[in-house]
């Protein structure tokens, strides 16, 4: 067992004093009273990453200890007390062998051999996770969210015994929501997200080109149909123009796309996977020759899609041999190709959308099921696109939580080699955003995680004093759909019976508590206030629906949450209610129209 991977700070910071009991040098500590000999070594050759990993460590122990560490490259003697960074050239020095091919582009090894402790990890990412690896399981970090960190204070840090190699089993790993796109905070909890701000210091990211749904602007309608109505679905004997489908089987559909794809990808040398998906509707192309295949593949829509990106594939390879290709496996291809497989450099992404969320997916009986282990057996780069949100209520209740880590474990037992899990992307203040965010990111990264302490953990250090008030409330919604069987999807809605009238009463009062915990500290008072804005939501929404008579008194409890709701909205700069962009302001004027007095009788419209 690692030290640091079992309970609270508390023991993490009991366990690396015990650890340093045993200290292999003499007991010479990293740092004693705020004080350090060590010197932090980079290579003289680093990457950006492993520079920022060098002053990320700098910083952090500085915040930790006090102690600011001078840091030295690797082209001198070597120091008697040194933390070796990346592919060092001390390592034979210091008998630390680190076998890199193993660690690939993000694993790392943590080891102290000597008086050294040794942090390498694969380029680019793995030596820069390898420190934050460090700074979390053995001085206690936490970065919850891209506001709120927790950096436990300690003027004595002592190495122990440590050898850890850590190397990700997803290589694709992206909590899609709103905060986690920040740079620091992707790359502090090792999420490669396509979508985070992630630059070159940060060892970089798996990077799209062209994310999804992308036939049209490979083959655009506007630019084609005239001359080439063929090159679109067939639909009821109509060639269609206009979002539809492409039709996959005709050749120069084929070669257009190819050198549609060759084009941005010479355009965007970073690529790691392209996208050749289908549009998000159905409209596939009901032709002869598409049928045919269709047949051929076991009646799967998937049949068409999967021999021409094949096609595609096949084309760019030559040239662009580090790139794949990303299709859909979506609503109606979902279903499994029987006959031909993916290539090895493409990326099936197979997505769960129609799914419940509040159970775990092997606890269903689902044809997603079916379809996971028909991919697995067929495809070698299975991706899946999780959905971790209700798309229709941003600022809903929507008890998942409990099923992130069993759904990834699921994932991974089927093969599964990335994972996008898209949450509320456009705006903050979503359910439990930075909380759900927070734990994929560890599922992601180990989804094997000890959760229950990271659920701990993060309430503790992001809602303080009320952390405990806010789990209890949590337990509470989630338990009623539990017990009730209700099943959670993701378009489900404030009426949709999973927090009926005396769930909210309860959640009412618990957030009373919790407002009162905390009410001393204006930060952790907002994200509590933000943490009730989906029961206030609720509320509010039968107020729209129940539409009372008699108005908006002012200073009644209607009142008071109308004006609560919308202040807190403001002040979290909250711009979407949900994926359709529904603003706070124009959910206000629902609301208020709803208490707007009724016209009089034989009034004139
Ligand atoms: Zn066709
Ligand atoms: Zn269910």
């Amino acid at each position: 067992m690692r030290c640091g991977s079992v309970a609270g700070i508390a023991t993490v910071l009991a366990l690396v004093a015990w650890c340093g009991v045993r200290s292999l040098e003499a007991g010479t500590p990293l740092v004693a009273q705020g004080r350090s000999e060590y010197r932090i070594v980079v290579p003289k050759d680093a990457i950006p990453a492993e520079r920022l990993a060098g002053t990320e460590l700098q910083a952090f122990l500085k915040q930790v200890s006090g102690a600011e560490l001078t840091i030295v490259d690797d082209s001198g003697p070597v120091p008697e007390r040194a933390i070796l960074l990346g592919k060092n050239a001390y390592l034979p020095q210091a008998k630390a062998e680190i076998d890199f091919a193993k660690l690939g582009q993000e694993g790392f090894t943590l080891r102290v051999v000597g008086p050294h402790l040794v942090i390498a990890g694969g380029r680019p990412r793995g030596t820069l996770y390898g420190v934050y690896a460090f700074l979390e399981e053995r001085l206690g970090c936490r970065w919850f969210s891209s506001k709120v960190s927790r950096v436990p204070k300690q003027a004595d840090i002592t190495l122990g015994e440590l050898n850890d190699t850590q190397v990700p089993v997803l290589e694709y790993r992206e909590p899609f929501w709103w905060d986690a796109f920040d740079a620091d905070w992707a790359a502090r909890n090792k999420a490669n997200s396509a979508n985070a701000r992630l630059d070159e210091a940060r060892g970089g990211k798996i990077t799209y080109t062209g994310f999804v749904h992308t036939f049209n602007s490979l083959v655009p309608p506007d630019k084609y149909f005239g001359e080439h109505p063929e090159y679109f679905s067939l639909i009821n004997g109509k060639r269609m123009k206009g979002y539809y489908q492409l039709c996959l089987t005709n050749p120069d559909v084929l070669r257009i796309a190819t050198e549609a794809v060759k084009e941005l990808l010479r355009k965007n040398p970073q690529t790691s996977i392209v996208s050749v998906s289908q549009n998000d509707t159905g409209g596939w192309c009901q032709c002869e020759n598409c049928k045919k295949i269709e047949a051929e593949e076991g009646g799967a829509h998937a049949g068409p899609i999967i021999r021409f990106v094949n096609g595609v594939a096949e084309a760019i390879e030559k040239e662009f041999p580090n790139v794949a290709v990303d299709t859909l496996a979506y609503q109606y291809s979902r279903a499994p190709v029987t006959k031909t497989r993916p290539r090895r450099n493409v990326i099936v992404r197979l997505c769960s959308i129609e799914c419940c969320f509040a159970h775990p997916l092997e606890e269903e009986d689902t044809s997603f099921k079916r379809d996971i282990v028909g991919w697995s057996k067929m495809c070698d780069r299975l991706y899946v696109w999780d959905y971790v949100t209700t798309f229709g209520h941003y600022v809903l209740p929507f008890s998942n939580i409990e099923v992130l880590q069993p759904n990834v474990q699921f994932f991974v037992k089927h093969g599964v080699k990335g994972i996008f899990e898209e949450g509320a992307y456009q705006s903050p203040g979503a359910e439990m955003a930075e909380l759900k965010a927070y734990l994929l990111a560890k599922i992601l990264w180990n989804p094997n995680c000890d959760v229950e302490r990271h659920r701990r953990e993060f309430l503790e250090g992001f809602y303080g004093k009320a952390g405990e008030t806010i789990d209890r409330y949590l337990r509470m919604v989630r338990n009623y759909a539990i017990e009730k069987k209700i099943h959670e999807q993701i378009w489900i809605g404030p009426t949709s019976g999973h927090v009926p009238p005396e769930v909210v009463e309860k959640a009412d009062t618990i957030f009373d508590e919790a407002e009162k915990a905390v009410a001393d500290d204006a930060d952790t008072l907002h994200r509590v206030q933000v943490a009730r804005l989906p029961i206030q939501y609720v509320q509010l929404s039968r107020l729209i629906a129940q539409k009372p008579a008699g108005g908006l008194e002012p200073g009644s409890p209607n009142a008071r949450l109308v004006e609560r709701f919308f202040a807190v909205c403001a002040k979290e700069k909250i711009t979407h209610l949900n994926e359709g962009g529904l603003r706070p302001e124009a959910f206000r004027q629902q609301v208020m129209a709803a208490f707007a007095p009724k016209p009089a009788k034989g009034a004139k419209p």
